[in-house]
């Protein structure tokens, strides 16, 4: 290549500052445009503080449980959600200032404003255009633009949240006082995670579902389980039940469901699902098209339908994980700049649900282990029987093996238990290796420990194919 490539990023999130690194790391010329703060959504207000509170309310779990280990944990459990919400925002923006100062390093040029594409001339470059707060328009002229501009909360007109009562999971940190009743409308994956953390925090939680079970479209029997805990723990949670409205009433709020019932408390939570960052970007002028949903329609290797320009993360809908939109942005990056590509391949993602238990998840699955499928060996052990899982007092998870029959290749796994989301990246490689259970069963495993049971679920599909 003759000159050095150009590229513009719009969106610091995972999506665009991964992106960043490599492409300055190989030689480009690069600047991410941002609007609120490096490092995105992900690290500013969902993933980085989100975990963080968890942090706390699996140490309070901890506490709540070692009374069966023989710790009497007496009065140390109140929480001051003030203090918490202090070193969960303080944390953010150290990891955010952390990955600005890696840009910088990198050579990597940061400029604070909003940005959209002009719209395309028909000449071989393109550009971008930024709003500056208080100061002049850019015209960047770019080789090629990633737009990774992730999404934000989904707000529903009748549950207009209010930053006090009526809240988003962006506004929770502001809160310096507990909730007394927390209510959680919505039991996907976020608002199961929060559900749980304020339950084990002090709140009494309510989760609102719309569907039969928590956690629809994931694994239905760490679902099941999961639903089990948060009940034995004291959670209310009220199935096929659709929130309507949320409205306050002095200091408190009631969630009148669409079967006319309602629910009261002293806060909601609104965990209703996101929308794309995709307005206001020039995308129809510059021919990227759109979803009927408003995401941005990739190929696997990051590219749309605009040439020179590639989108990435949360505001294509891929799937809505950082490593995934990290992994599109870096695959877009390589794309533009001629280096060699994998395109992307979800079939190998990992993820984890960081409720207590935690879920986590790779590969093919198929959500019920009873349900047949001639497609998949499978074997559910449980872990009660794990001896590492005795000692320390654990009694509700799971090891789950899927193989494809014949060979043994491992095709996917679940993992429910403390830390799954350590424990899954043993399953991680046998399928991105494409490892046999027999290969996996041949593997030490320490003793004790839970990582004992992933083994033995292999050495058990070993001799279902035996049989
Ligand atoms: C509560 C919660 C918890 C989560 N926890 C996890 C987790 O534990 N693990 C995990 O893998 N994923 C998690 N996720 C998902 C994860 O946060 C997203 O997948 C990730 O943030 C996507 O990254 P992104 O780069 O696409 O976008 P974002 O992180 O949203 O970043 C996009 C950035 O672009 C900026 N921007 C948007 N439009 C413009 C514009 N026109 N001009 C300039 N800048 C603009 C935004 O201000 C933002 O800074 C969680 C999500 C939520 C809601």
């Amino acid at each position: 290549m003759g000159h050095v490539t150009r590229i513009v990023i719009i969106g610091g999130g995972p999506g665009g500052y991964e992106a960043a690194l490599v492409a300055a790391r190989l030689g480009a010329q690069v600047t991410v445009v941002d609007r609120d703060g490096i490092g995105g959504a992900a690290v500013l207000t969902d993933c980085v503080p989100s975990k963080t509170l968890i942090a706390t309310s699996d140490l309070m779990t901890a506490l709540q449980d070692a009374p069966a280990l023989g710790v009497d944990s007496g009065t140390v459990t109140a929480v001051d959600l003030a203090r918490i919400n202090e070193r969960v925002l303080a944390l953010a923006a150290k990891q955010s200032e952390d990955i600005s100062e890696d840009l910088v390093k990198a050579g990597v040029e940061i400029v604070r404003g909003f940005g959209k594409l002009a719209p395309a001339d028909g000449a071989a470059t393109t550009a971008v255009e930024v709003a500056v707060p208080n100061g002049e328009d850019l015209l960047l002229e770019a080789d090629a633009v990633l737009l990774a501009t992730g999404a934000r909360p989904r707000e529903m007109a009748s549950a207009q949240p209010d930053g006090e009562r009526i809240l988003t999971w962006t506004q929770l940190y502001r809160l310096t006082e507990l909730p007394a009743e927390l209510i959680v409308v919505g039991s996907g994956v976020t608002g199961a995670e929060f559900a749980g953390a304020y339950q084990a925090l002090g709140s009494q939680v309510t989760l609102v579902s719309s569907r039969d079970r928590v956690l629809p479209g994931e694994d239905q029997d760490a679902a099941q389980v999961l639903e089990e805990v948060f009940q034995r723990r004291g959670m209310r949670v009220l199935g096929r039940s659709r929130a309507a409205s949320a409205v306050r009433e002095g200091d408190r709020v009631v969630v009148t469901l669409e079967d006319g019932r309602s629910v009261t408390g002293t806060h909601v939570l609104m965990a209703v699902g996101s929308l794309p960052n995709t307005e206001g970007l020039g995308l129809p002028e510059a021919g990227v098209q759109t979803t009927p949903s408003g995401h941005i329609l990739v190929d696997r290797v990051s590219r749309t339908t605009a040439s020179n320009v590639y989108a990435a993360g949360d505001c294509t809908g891929l799937l809505a994980l950082a490593s995934v939109a990290a992994m599109q942005g870096r695959i877009a990056v390589y794309h533009a700049l001629g280096e060699a590509v994998w395109p992307i391949n979800l079939k190998r993602v990992s993820a984890n649900i960081f409720t207590s238990p935690e879920i986590a998840t790779v590969g093919r699955t198929t959500f019920n282990a009873e349900s047949e499928d001639p497609r998949f060996d499978v074997v559910k052990l449980p872990l009660a029987t794990n001896p590492r899982a005795k000692m320390i007092g654990f009694t509700d998870g799971f090891v789950k093996l899927y193989a494809r029959p014949g060979s043994g290749t491992v095709l996917g796994g679940v993992v429910v238990a403390p830390r799954a989301s350590e424990l899954i990246h043993s399953l991680s490689m046998a399928v991105d290796l494409h490892l046999t259970v027999d290969q996996v069963a041949s593997v030490f495993t320490v003793y004790p420990s839970l990582s004992g049971s992933i083994a033995e679920a292999a050495r058990r599909l070993h001799s279902d194919h035996e049989d």
